[in-house]
C-alpha cells in the first residue's frame, strides 16, 4: 500500500505519516514546508519507504507525479490560524480552496482509492447545539474557517459527482507534541507551554470556564486511517475526545500563575463534539485521556524553548485585527 500525506511535515500529517509507516505502507509526503517543518518527520526520515518531496499543492503541474500510484491521499496541507486569514485572505483562499482543488484533480486523474480531508470544528462557528453533530449548521467566523468550509464541499462535491471516496473529518481542538510553536499567536497550548517554561503567568482568556473539546494528536491520526480503510464515501464526521475542557482546568493540570485577557469576539463558549457518527461508521473512538495528553506535553516542554513568550500586552497587539473585523 502508498499513500500520500500532503502537510506531513505538520502537527498531525508527521503523526500519520508515522503511524502509516508503521502500518507498513510506502509513505510518500508532500509539504512545502512554510508551516509543516522538517523537524517534525526527523526521527523517521531516513525510513526505507518514506518519500519526501517538497511542493506546493497550489501548484498542480509540481504535485501530480506524486500520486501515481497512490492508493490513499490523505489531505491535510493548509495554513491556520485565525488574524493572519483575515489580514491575508488570498493566501487562504490559494491554499486551502485551490490547492484543495488540485489535490483531489490529482487524484481522480490518477485514480486514488481513498481520500480523506482534513477539516475544522472551527466551520460550526458558534454552535447552538452540545455536543454539536455534523448536522448542525456550518457558520465560519472569519476566513480560515470559511476556507476549510469551501475544502470540505469541494471534497463532498468531488465525492458525489465524480465518485472520489472520500470522507471529510472535522477536527476539534487538536494538541500533541509537535503542535507548532513558531509564528502567529495561535493554540493556546503552545501559548501556555512558553508562558510555563520562561515563568510568566498564562494570560486566560475571559474567565476562563470556556471548554473545548481536546483531542489528542495520536487519536486523530488513528481516526484518518480507520477514515482510509472504510468503504464509506462522501460523508464529514467529527473528531472529537468525547469530552470538553475548562481553561481553568488546563492551568490546574499545568500548574502556575494567571492573568485575564479580553474575551475574544466570534469564540464560541464551548467546542464540544457528538462523535456518535464516527463510532458508529468507522469504529472509531478516542484513546488517550486528557490528563495523560496533558503530562505528556509538559514531558516535552523543552520544545517550547525558542517559542515566542506571550503576554497581555503582545497579544493585545496581534490580536488587534481579530477585534477590529470581528468585535461588534
Ligand atoms: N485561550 C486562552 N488564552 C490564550 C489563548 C487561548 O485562554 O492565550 C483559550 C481560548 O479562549 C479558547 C481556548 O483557549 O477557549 C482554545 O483556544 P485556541 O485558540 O487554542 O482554539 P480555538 O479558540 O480556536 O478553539
Amino acid at each position: 500500500m502508498r499513500s500520500l500525506v500532503t502537510g506531513g511535515c505538520g502537527f498531525i500529517g508527521s503523526h500519520l505519516s508515522e503511524q502509516l509507516l508503521e502500518l507498513g505502507h510506502e509513505v510518500v509526503i508532500l509539504d512545502n514546508l512554510a508551516c509543516g517543518r522538517e523537524e517534525n518527520i526527523e526521527t523517521f526520515v531516513d525510513h526505507p519507504r518514506l518519500i519526501f518531496i517538497k511542493a506546493d499543492i497550489v501548484a498542480r503541474s509540481e504535485i501530480v507525479s506524486a500520486f501515481e500510484g497512490v492508493d490513499w491521499v490523505f489531505h491535510l496541507a493548509g495554513i491556520a490560524d485565525i488574524v493572519p486569514s483575515i489580514e491575508r485572505p488570498d493566501a487562504y483562499f490559494q491554499t486551502n480552496v485551490m490547492g484543495t482543488l488540485n489535490v483531489l484533480q490529482c487524484a481522480r486523474e490518477t485514480g486514488v482509492k481513498r481520500l480523506v480531508y482534513a477539516a475544522s470544528s472551527s466551520s460550526y462557528g458558534i454552535p447552538d447545539r452540545y455536543p454539536t453533530p455534523e448536522s448542525s449548521p456550518l457558520q465560519p467566523q472569519y476566513p480560515y474557517a470559511l476556507t476549510k468550509s469551501m475544502g470540505e464541499d469541494l471534497v463532498l462535491h468531488w465525492a458525489q459527482v465524480y465518485k472520489l471516496p472520500s470522507i471529510s473529518l472535522r477536527l476539534f481542538n487538536v494538541y500533541g507534541p509537535r503542535s507548532r510553536t513558531t509564528g502567529a499567536y495561535g493554540a493556546v497550548f503552545g501559548v501556555f507551554l512558553a508562558q510555563k517554561l520562561n515563568g510568566k503567568p498564562y494570560t486566560v482568556v475571559g474567565d476562563g470556564t470556556q471548554t473545548r473539546d481536546f483531542t489528542y494528536v495520536t487519536d486523530v491520526a488513528d481516526a484518518f486511517i480507520h477514515a482510509a480503510k472504510s468503504s464509506i464515501n462522501g460523508e464529514a464526521m467529527n473528531v472529537g475526545s468525547g469530552h470538553h475542557y475548562s481553561i481553568n482546568r488546563l492551568v490546574e493540570l499545568l500548574g502556575g500563575e494567571v492573568v485575564y485577557i479580553p474575551k475574544r469576539p466570534g469564540e464560541p463558549d464551548c467546542t464540544f463534539a457528538d462523535t456518535t457518527k464516527i463510532a458508529r461508521l468507522l469504529g472509531w473512538g478516542p484513546k488517550v485521556p486528557f490528563e495523560v495528553g496533558v503530562q505528556k506535553m509538559l514531558d516535552r516542554i523543552d520544545k517550547w524553548s525558542d517559542a515566542p513568550v506571550w503576554d497581555p500586552d503582545s497579544i493585545r497587539q496581534a490580536t488587534s485585527t481579530w477585534f477590529k473585523c470581528l468585535g461588534a
